[in-house]
């Protein structure tokens, strides 16, 4: 059993991550500033005796003992990492440095959750990992995805010049419980208007695609890919390569919930990517893994969440 480090470990992500961990038996050390993550993701892990919480930024150093880091600390979604952007950008990009110098001063190795969001608004289509991207540099996701280009970077550098055993993952657009309801992404924004039978907002025609993974299935990828082979450092996609737009996400959740909303809709926020799908081929081929839960039966059980959620929200 390990001593695994995990940034971000309250958020939506990190807080499934951090379970399964300790439901293997891991010693796990939980950091957060509880920007977008809460307390209550990781409610069942506090009692636990293989689970540590610390309240920490990971723009500021940290001195701690592990043998493996998951880097998972950033706001994910667009309301929230553009509201300070500048805070982002530090982030993502002092937060790999501290983390890679912890990395190289303890010889762990670490993990960095990149995304989707390197490859822009692509023009390759499905995007394979060698796709460059096509990312404007100067606009409102820029500080997302410009920091987690700067990371990558980072990441690289200190493998080829420090030796740091690294391992790159470029998730691309997942979902599950635990997400925040005021998350602001599509997911948890239909669902929880669905519920509470308030219009569906679609911003522009709904005819932008994205490709929806489960959370479960992510977190099982990215625990194959932190324990894959010596020298697969990646950057490798996971993601569910199912295809929808925006359009068919809002009816299917409409289904799903027998709600009365309706669909309106919004303006389309700049820089808004037109479509997305991931080549998975690296990761099944390296680390035998694909999807297996559709978007079907992830919506129902994140409804299922969301039912509870938001229930005492409205209390
Ligand atoms: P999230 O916002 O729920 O989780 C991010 C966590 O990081 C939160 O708990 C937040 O409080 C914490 N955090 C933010 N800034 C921090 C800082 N400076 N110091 C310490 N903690 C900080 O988002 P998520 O969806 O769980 O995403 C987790 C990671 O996965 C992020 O790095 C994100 O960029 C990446 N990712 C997620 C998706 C997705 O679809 N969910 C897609 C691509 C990449
Ligand atoms: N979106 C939408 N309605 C919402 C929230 C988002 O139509 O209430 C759209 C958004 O414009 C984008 C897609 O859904 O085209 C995915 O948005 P999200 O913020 O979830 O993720 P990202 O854009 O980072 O992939």
């Amino acid at each position: 059993m390990k001593r695994i480090l995990v940034t971000g470990g309250a958020g939506f992500i990190g807080s499934h991550l951090c379970s399964r961990l300790v439901e293997e038996g891991n010693d796990v050390i939980c950091i957060d500033n509880f920007f977008t993550g809460s307390k209550s993701n990781i409610e069942g892990l506090l009692d636990r005796h293989n689970f540590e919480l610390i309240r920490h930024d990971v723009t500021k150093e940290l001195l701690v003992e592990v043998d493996q880091i998951y880097n998972l600390a950033c706001p994910a979604s667009p309301v929230h990492y553009q509201y300070n952007p500048v805070k982002t950008m530090k982030t993502s990009v002092m937060g790999a440095i501290n983390m890679l110098g912890l990395a190289k001063r303890v010889k762990a190795r670490i993990l960095q959750a990149s995304t989707s969001e390197v490859y822009g608004n692509p023009n390759e289509h499905p995007q394979p990992e060698k796709y460059w991207g096509n990312v404007n540099p100067i606009g409102i996701r820029s500080c997302y995805d410009e920091g987690k280009r700067a990371a990558e970077t980072l990441f690289f550098d200190y493998h080829r010049q420090n030796g740091v055993d690294i391992k790159v993952i470029r998730i691309f657009n997942t979902y599950g419980p635990n997400m925040n309801a005021n998350d602001g992404r599509v997911v948890s924004n239909f669902i929880v208007q669905a519920l509470k039978n308030e219009d569906i907002t679609i911003y522009g025609d709904g005819k932008q695609t994205r490709s929806f993974c489960y959370v479960e299935d992510l977190v099982e990828g990215m625990i194959r890919m932190m324990n894959s082979r010596e020298g697969f450092t990646g950057p490798v996609n996971l993601g569910n390569p199912e295809e929808f737009t925006m359009l068919e996400l809002a009816e299917k959740v409409l289904a799903l919930t027998g709600s009365r909303s309706k669909i309106i809709h919004k303006l389309l926020p700049k820089d808004d990517p037109v479509r997305r799908k991931p080549m998975i081929d690296m990761a099944k081929k390296e680390l035998d893994w694909q999807p297996r839960v559709n978007l079907e039966e992830g919506l129902q059980r994140t409804i299922t969440y969301f039912e509870k959620a938001v229930n005492v929200a409205l209390q």
